[in-house]
């Protein structure tokens, strides 16, 4: 594995391991640019009151992120690129100034995790892979956040497209992802196979979801969505078994870094 865009800490308070044990573990499984996407901080408009996400970082703790991202750069320089992201969800009500609030501290790149469906912002959201998703309206939705994402040109690629639950009509899911599938395809914008998910066995990656992407022709990348340092140790072996178990849907892998 030359390249991860998708590696957590410990601020978003569901990851293990320091900043530094992350660089080190990726560097030994032959990672060559490491990307830091921990869960983004919003800026919530004051209407919002003083609501706080329990899962992500706090927007005071960002400096710190940055710096300590920052340092473990100049640090390894020569071994590793390391590049400073987030994992952000596309909350039309506070994206602007979100994204404003960390340019302005030196943020590089974002990826897409949209975790839920028909939020402006978290509170009262619907998780994307709960059970609702089984009317059309719930997908298209979803699909029409994404392929704004994409369209958008302001994200890195997408994590975990596939996360969204859908119990209906195959026909219909096949239809709404294929619309994801094509943006990629014609943006160039990769969608991600999440290596966390296929370790635990989640119900994403979606086996049905890659097939229509590999139809689209989207480009595919691999993001070890590392929560821990040792998701890294073993992240090889994973990419070759999932490689394997989708070289059916002629995936357009990316084999080199995209930033
Ligand atoms: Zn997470
Ligand atoms: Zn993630």
């Amino acid at each position: 594995m030359l390249f991860n865009y998708h590696t957590h800490t410990t601020r978003c308070n569901h990851a293990a391991g320091t900043d530094r044990e992350y660089v080190e573990a990726a560097i030994a499984a032959g990672v060559k640019v490491l990307g830091f996407a921990d869960h983004s901080p919003y800026v919530f408009p004051e209407s919002f009151g003083d609501y706080y996400s329990g899962f992500r970082m706090r927007p005071e703790q960002f400096d710190d992120y940055a710096s300590s991202v920052f340092a473990l750069r100049d640090e390894y320089k020569g071994k590793v690129k390391i590049l400073l992201g987030v994992e952000i969800e596309y909350y039309p009500l506070c994206f602007d100034e979100t994204e404003r609030f960390l340019k302005d501290r030196g943020l590089e790149y974002m990826i897409v995790g949209q975790h839920f469906t028909r939020n402006e912002h978290d509170p009262g959201a619907v998780y994307a892979g709960a059970r609702h998703a089984d009317d059309e309206a719930a997908l298209s939705d979803y699909t029409d956040t994404i392929v704004k994402c994409i369209r958008s040109g302001k994200f890195l690629y997408i994590a975990h497209p596939d996360v969204i639950r859908f119990d209906g009509d195959p026909a219909i899911y096949e239809k709404q992802m294929l619309r994801i599938g094509e943006a990629a395809r014609q943006y160039n914008v990769p969608l991600e196979i999440n290596l966390l998910g296929y370790r635990e066995k989640r119900r994403y990656p979606t086996a049905e979801f890659w097939r229509i992407a590999g139809e689209a022709g989207a480009p595919v990348i691999i993001g070890v969505d590392a929560h821990s340092p040792a998701h890294f140790a073993d992240a090889n072996d994973l990419i070759a078994a999932a490689r394997e178990e989708y070289a059916a849907f002629g995936l357009r892998f990316a084999e080199e870094s995209i930033l």
